[in-house]
């Protein structure tokens, strides 16, 4: 019967609602420059993507200049910490629930596509820093999500098997790195869904596997 000791959470769409100001940031950078993503492509094709990836595919589907990938990401950035440090707030659902897991003996750690100020920002405001053991950006990684080398690194830092920890994720580019990097899964919609109750469930059905 494998114990769940650790809990790897994504951090944008599961600890933080952010895909409105992953958004906003973003066009705001890229307006400057006479170009934009739709709504609608954020959500279906562009979210849960670092933004050096959203800035490849932008190339390649309209155009944009390679050359301004570099300023248009600092831009980006640097919009998206103004927006975190004014819109972000502690969620006492999500609060409540690192709490308990942690009184459970439970390890919490963050692996995030974001980039590191991002991700220490968010959960400064958020004031879920002090539930985690260590978060990981993706700039403490080779490759971002999909690939596995995340999931991969938290469990070496970790120093668990994939069987004793759970992911929870929010979207595909997510639920693929974590499935390739073997790590049980709780899959959620949105941060909306992210309750200590469902989580027990997941660890419930997990540690009752023989
Ligand atoms: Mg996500």
């Amino acid at each position: 019967m494998p114990r769940i000791r650790a809990i790897i959470f994504d951090m944008d769409g599961v600890l933080i609602d952010a895909r409105e100001w992953h958004y906003k940031a973003l066009n705001r950078a890229l307006g400057l420059f006479g170009f934009s993503i739709d709504r609608f492509d954020h959500l279906v094709t562009y979210d849960g993507l670092p933004t050096r990836k959203k800035l490849e595919m932008l190339s390649l589907d309209s155009g944009l200049p390679r050359k301004l990938h570099g300023l248009i990401n600092d831009l980006k950035q640097k919009y998206t910490l103004e927006i975190v440090y004014g819109e972000c707030r502690p969620v006492f659902r999500h609060q409540y629930a690192l709490a308990r897991l942690r009184e459970e003996g439970r390890r919490l750690v963050v692996a995030s596509n974001s980039v590191r100020a991002t991700v220490d920002m968010m959960m400064e405001r958020a004031a879920l820093a002090p539930y985690l053991e260590f978060t990981l950006s993706n700039q403490d990684v080779q490759r971002a999500k999909p690939d596995p080398d995340i999931y991969l690194t938290a469990l070496k830092r970790l120093a668990l098997p994939a069987p004793e920890c759970l992911v929870v994720e929010d979207n595909p580019h997510g639920i693929a790195a974590a499935q390739a990097a073997g790590i049980p899964l709780l899959a959620i919609p949105s941060p909306d869904y992210l309750s200590y109750e469902r989580i027990a469930a997941r660890i419930v059905e997990l540690e009752q596997v023989v």
